[in-house]
């Protein structure tokens, strides 16, 4: 076994040792939960084979605008029957489905709070994709919902379930990097022209929405603190009218009520990195590739030591994970480690930022 064979072993076998004990016993010796996948699109897609991958996730029926081809598709992979797939017109009758115990929200941003109010009603559990919603309200109304219909609301947040940023997050909570003082962080990323992530409407914005959020719940998740003074700027540089919506790029500031200071940037359109560094005032850790589906490498200095970890899986292993972990907390009734209440707190740091930047979401 060489180093880096050595390095991943380690960093699987503690990362899943950091895991909540119902999620690494969860699907030994239960029935799997049944998920139904809302939207066919790309995370969808990997979703999919993430539970085919999992112990105790399958999806069990599909919900899509083209049953006949898309909707038929994965019906024969995943060998689902003709009956368990729905349009988004006929998605309330899935309240009959007794082989749907969940959900999965894979949809544009703009419509995750109403199919997780629907989902809700019809007694399901919601497993939303990222952001949760387009606004601080409509996340308050999806808890708000998924609280009285007492079924569980988890948002998609998969790096906290990559067994490397767990490594990370328990050398910052060992003390082995000192004081936290700041977090330089960023996203950015190529962006398919015609997608709705250039619709303001069905985005909510742009590439702070679906880049820059993973930086700023990073930094959120490590730390458990509230960002409380932001100054932000967004920039939009390539004048062919494809960004007359959203932002094409945002670099923000963020301040920690304990005085940890943090500058984050996002961008769609440029080639760049995908990293977070974590630096305190006895050591360090850089995250980069931080926020991919696989290939998290941590590095840095942490009591007198350096760390060199990378992530053992391929992906869509951090989807498997997550899977796994929603699945556990349905069948042992506990909250999961990313509720709904995380999503609304990164949502009203992001109006917060939206506001500095002088682009509020309308
Ligand atoms: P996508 O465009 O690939 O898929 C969207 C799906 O929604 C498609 O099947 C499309 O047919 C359907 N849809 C229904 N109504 C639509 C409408 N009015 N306009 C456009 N599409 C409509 O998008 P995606 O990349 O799969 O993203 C879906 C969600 O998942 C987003 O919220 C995104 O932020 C999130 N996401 C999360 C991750 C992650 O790593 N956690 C990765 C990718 C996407």
């Amino acid at each position: 076994m060489n180093r880096r064979d050595f390095t991943q072993l380690s960093a699987l076998t503690f990362g899943w040792t950091l895991l909540p004990s119902y999620a690494r016993t969860a699907g030994a010796s239960q029935k799997p939960v049944s998920y139904a996948a809302i939207g066919l699109g790309t995370v969808s897609d990997i979703f999919m084979r993430a539970c085919a991958n999992s112990r105790n996730a399958k999806v069990t029926a599909l919900v899509t605008g083209h049953p006949d081809t898309k909707g038929a598709k994965y019906a024969a992979m995943y060998g689902i029957p003709k009956t368990s797939i729905y349009t988004y017109e006929t998605f309330d009758r899935i309240l009959e489905n007794k082989d749907v115990e969940a959900v999965y929200v894979g949809l544009p941003n703009s419509m995750h709070c109403e199919y997780t109010l629907r989902a809700a009603r019809a007694g399901k559990h919601v497993f939303c994709e990222k952001p949760m919603a387009i606004s601080s309200a409509e996340c308050r109304s999806m808890i708000e919902a998924c609280r009285q219909a007492k079924v569980k609301l988890m948002i998609g947040y998969r790096v906290q379930y990559d067994p490397t940023w767990m490594q990370a997050i328990e050398i910052v909570k060992s003390g082995k990097i000192g004081k936290l003082q700041s977090f330089q962080g960023g996203f950015v990323s190529w962006q398919r022209t015609t997608s709705w992530r250039l619709s303001r409407k069905l985005c909510g914005g742009g590439s702070l929405m679906d880049l820059g959020i993973y930086p700023l719940n990073a930094i959120r998740h490590i730390t458990g603190e509230e960002p409380v003074d932001f100054t932000a700027v967004v920039a939009t540089r390539d004048i062919s009218g494809l960004y007359a919506e959203v932002e094409q790029s945002l670099e923000w500031t963020m301040k920690l009520p304990s005085g940890i200071i943090a500058s984050c940037g996002c961008s769609y359109g440029q080639v760049g990195p995908s990293f977070l560094n974590i630096n305190g005032d006895e050591g360090c850790l850089q995250v980069e590739p931080a926020f991919f589906y696989d290939g998290v490498h941590l590095r840095g200095q942490a009591g007198g030591q350096a760390i060199d970890a990378l992530s053992p899986g391929k992906a869509p292993y951090q989807f498997t994970l997550e899977a796994e972990h929603f699945s556990g907390c349905i069948r042992n009734d506990k909250e999961p480690e990313s509720p709904g209440e995380e999503g609304l707190k990164d949502m009203l740091a992001i109006e917060a930022i939206y506001n500095a930047a002088g682009a509020p979401i309308a």
